[in-house]
């Protein structure tokens, strides 16, 4: 039986500027003690502009949360307006990036290959890729959910070799509950994440399949990640609205106790 240490990673989504986020990330590191830290590895995720502040502060004040971005280029360099290569990532140390959030797959037509080229760019750069996959509420009515998320999964890992894949975090998130308040049933998360890890088994081994932690997200909040964090494949949370205030994260990072 493997000891996978929880992760809850939260994500900022487009809030908070470069100021608020030291407000934020002060707050966190005041209420958390080496116990939290010990049973539940904590991460943000804050937007492009904030990460050298945070980096500063977490570096400076040797915080033991951890930090990553929402997004990176699938490219390495160049003429791409806008984007954020990895590179740029791991410079300001970057432990983690998100990789196909259901708002990149909605909104910027991201679709299984590019989430693929990106999860690359992520180790490139030894970034380890946080790959949301989850399906929204037409594919849950008819009942195919583990299908869905399955095929997103193989899209995402294709020609992902062995070593990188037992690095990788996933996150089952159903669309339907992202910012819905409608968070899914503890048996609604087991069943997706239990069937991400047999398909992880499938395509590499038991033991990459016992190594990686799957996450559930999707209107996370104190109260309802004890409940979630009890089934067995789930490893952690991806938490976002209730992220921004302090407390409340804290209370989700504490579902143990
Ligand atoms: C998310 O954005 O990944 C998320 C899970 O959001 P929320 O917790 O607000 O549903």
């Amino acid at each position: 039986m493997s000891k996978r240490l929880p992760l809850i990673a939260g994500n900022w989504k487009m809030n908070n500027n470069h100021l608020e986020a030291i407000a934020l990330v002060q707050k966190l590191a005041f209420a958390l003690n080496d116990k939290d830290y010990d049973a539940a590895e904590v991460v943000v995720l804050p937007p492009f502009t904030d990460l050298r502040s945070v980096q500063t502060l977490v570096d400076g004040d040797k915080l033991r949360i951890g930090y990553g971005a929402q997004d990176l280029s699938a490219h390495d360099k160049g003429a791409y307006t806008g984007e954020i290569s990895g590179a740029m990532l791991a410079k300001l140390d970057c432990a983690y990036v998100l990789v196909g959030h259901s708002e990149r797959r909605e909104y910027h037509n991201e679709d299984d290959a590019l989430v693929n080229a990106k999860i690359k760019a992520a180790f490139k750069n030894d970034i380890v890729p946080l790959l949301c996959v989850g399906e929204g509420l037409d594919v849950r009515k008819s009942g195919r959910q583990v299908e869905h998320v399955l095929s997103q999964l193989d899209g995402a890992l294709k020609e992902i070799p062995v070593e990188q894949a037992e690095r990788i975090v996933v996150a089952y998130e159903p669309v339907w509950a992202i910012g819905t308040g409608e968070v899914a049933t503890p048996a609604d998360a087991q069943e997706v994440c239990s069937a991400i890890r047999a398909r992880l088994a499938e395509l590499y081994s038991a033991d990459v399949a016992d190594k990686v932690r799957v996450l559930y997200g999707g209107s996370v909040k104190g109260d309802n990640a004890p409940g979630i964090m009890a089934e067995r494949d789930v490893d952690g949370a991806l938490v976002g609205g209730a992220c921004l205030k302090a407390d409340e994260f804290v209370k989700v990072i504490r579902y143990g106790e």
